[in-house]
């Protein structure tokens, strides 16, 4: 079976090609994707904005009307590090879509992407870190608002810490967060997950798979999980401008492979969203978030 993707084209908001996010590796992840036959029309799955509605499950209502009527205060905008325009907005209502979108694939096929999503310095009351809406949190809330999922597992790969995402499920008994990330990158003050794992500068690839390969049998174990949001965020790569782990690309080929292996051959549903990936090589970085891709598409 092709594997399930969630896309829009209004993922990519449109930032000058200087800005210090990489708004293009967006369509060029899906370019990626189409040369080499792993997005199929049949497969290919157009996000809808996120209701106002579950995006209050996570964040505070006085923020979620700021972003929709574009009205965020500056003070909040410098933390995200973009003013919140009308295509930002759309774009994050699209992307928060689109991984209950894929959340709900995922439930339905076994493994499902978003090709866009990992907001996860996004807290409660605010958006920070190129972060406006939680995608993840919000998703999970939804599934278990709906009764779709009663135990959900967080694997956040991303180089930063998952603070946001620790910030928004913190309380909530049915959600278990997990990040691995640089203990040197950003956020400065983190916010604790339920199982944080702190790397050191230039940790390389067998280190991190040698790591990683203790702590999944680990979380398996702790409680029958109805789906896992994967964070496959690829500025763990040594190429990244934001990212202190140096990862190779079979580096993180055989971390997502480790991770979507384990827990298909446990047959729990995996639901991969794309996370952080900071280059000025847009095209090498939107390969790279093509591994994950491909790894998923040997799953479905
Ligand atoms: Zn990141």
């Amino acid at each position: 079976m092709p594997l399930q993707i969630v896309h829009h084209p209004d993922y990519d908001a449109g930032f000058a090609a200087s800005h210090r996010f990489p708004m293009s590796k967006y369509p060029l992840l899906m370019e990626t994707l189409r040369a080499r036959g792993l997005a199929r029309p049949g497969a290919l799955n157009t996000a809808e904005p996120a209701p106002a509605s579950w995006l209050k499950l996570a964040h505070a209502a006085e923020y979620v009307e700021q972003v929709i009527r574009c009205s965020v205060p500056e003070k909040i905008e410098r933390e995200i590090g973009f003013p919140v325009g009308p295509r930002v907005s759309l774009r994050a209502q699209l992307a928060t879509g689109g991984t209950v979108a894929a959340a709900r694939l995922a439930l339905r096929h076994g493994i499902a992407c978003n090709a866009a999503g990992g907001s996860h310095h996004a807290r409660r009351l605010q958006g920070a870190g190129f972060c406006t809406f939680n995608d993840v949190a919000v998703a999970s809330l939804v599934l278990l608002e709906e009764g779709a999922a009663h135990n959900i597992l967080v694997v956040d790969l991303d180089v930063h810490q998952g603070d946001g995402t620790a910030d928004v499920l913190g309380d909530e008994p049915r959600a278990f967060t997990f990040s691995m990330h640089g203990e040197r990158n950003y956020p400065v003050r983190k916010i604790a997950s339920d199982l944080d794992v702190a790397l050191p500068d230039g940790t390389g690839d067998a280190a991190y798979v040698e790591r990683l390969a203790t702590i999944l049998p680990e979380l398996s174990s702790r409680a029958h999980w109805d789906i896992v949001f994967y964070n496959a965020g690829v500025d763990v790569h040594a190429e990244d401008r934001l990212g202190r782990l140096a990862l190779s690309d079979s580096g993180l080929r055989a971390r997502d492979e480790m991770v979507i292996g384990h827990f298909r051959a446990l047959g729990i549903p995996v639901c991969g969203v794309i996370g952080g990936g900071y280059s000025t090589d847009v095209p090498a970085l939107a390969a790279r978030h093509a591994i994950l891709f491909e790894v998923a598409s040997d799953y479905a």
